[in-house]
């Protein structure tokens, strides 16, 4: 067993001041060694912190010793040490930026029915059913339930909209919808019943309940899950292990993300130890040859190293316009 924990949580609640709670919380946080990022808002909580098992428990005792979340379920998962650097409490105006405005959806009075991993595991399979990934994109290329729709979008607050402009596609199915640990379908699946859709479902506790489940195991998940903190990704199928991820610069099957070298970028790419030396971790050859490449920097590169490889870059390109 390992010696530290990762939590992740969410509460749709009523909070009176936001502010204060989360300064207060902050400081309880960090009494108990905790690390991590919260949100906290007139509507509710959405955390993920780490920290050692006593510490962790010592958290969740106290978070459901609080009648607002004495139901309240946590994720865990084991870990080797802290996730993340810092400890972050912070009040906003909502827990998952979807900007509704008068649209706004409160999840206590609609939203999608909530299905266990095994009924979804179930829905899935079934013919005249549309599953929809309602993350990101760059979590979808790393990880994602097979056939789920990927929403062309670059982040969550887009998704309405996307929706709107491919509504014919899901008419008349049964819809799946699943995120992480789930707050976001909140949400999002409660917008859906709004503008008309019928039969509107989501995965209850999220991607992190359903790799857990001791009956489905984490089937029908190709990839790995993204996370949002250190780890980058995690393991969810445990019968079988399918790479969907594709390098960024040559397509082959990978699973590394590392962040574009161009410190003004930090663009999110899939990307080989091999690739990341040969195109200096920039994804375009502005970001290469910024005069801050991170790569650069760390690896110590000579600046006729890097002219070397950028000669060897921009000749490939050319053998490839050639042809
Ligand atoms: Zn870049």
């Amino acid at each position: 067993m390992k010696k530290y924990r990762v939590l992740l949580y969410y509460n749709y609640v009523e909070m009176h001041d936001p502010e204060g709670y989360a300064k207060e919380h902050k400081a309880f946080c960090e009494s108990l060694g905790l690390k991590g990022r919260i949100l906290v808002a007139e509507e509710g909580i959405n955390g993920t912190v780490s920290g050692t098992i006593e510490a962790t428990q010592a958290y969740m005792d106290a978070m459901h010793a609080d009648p607002r979340f004495s139901n309240m379920p946590f994720k865990i998962d084991e870990a080797d040490g802290h996730a993340f650097k810092k400890m972050k409490v912070k009040p906003r105006p909502e827990l998952v930026t979807l900007r509704l405005g008068d649209e706004d959806i409160n999840p206590k009075e609609v939203t999608g029915n909530y299905l266990d991993p095994k009924e979804f595991f179930e829905a899935m399979q079934k013919e005249d059913t549309v599953v929809i990934d309602a993350r990101n994109d760059y979590e979808y290329d790393l990880g994602h339930f097979r056939g789920a729709v990927r929403p062309d979008i670059r982040t969550f607050r887009e998704l309405p909209q996307w929706i709107e402009a491919h509504k014919e596609k899901f008419k008349g199915k049964q819809i799946l919808t699943y995120c992480t640990g789930g707050i976001r379908c909140e949400k999002f699946s409660g917008w859906l019943i709004e503008k008309g859709f019928e039969n509107v479902n989501q995965l209850h506790g999220g991607i992190a309940t359903y790799a857990k489940d001791p009956e489905v195991k984490g089937q029908l998940w190709d990839g790995k899950m993204y996370v949002f903190d250190e780890r980058i990704s995690v393991p969810i199928n445990q019968v079988e292990h399918v790479v969907v991820g594709q390098d960024y610069f040559d397509g082959s099957p990978c699973e590394r993300y590392i962040n574009c070298s161009n410190p003004d970028c930090n663009k999110q790419i899939l990307c080989s130890e091999e690739n990341e030396a040969k195109y200096l971790g920039g994804c375009s050859s502005e970001c290469r040859t910024h005069p801050r490449n991170r790569y650069v920097i760390e690896h110590n590169l000579s600046e006729d190293e890097v002219k070397t490889r950028l000669a060897k870059i921009a000749e490939e390109e050319n053998t490839n316009k050639a042809i």
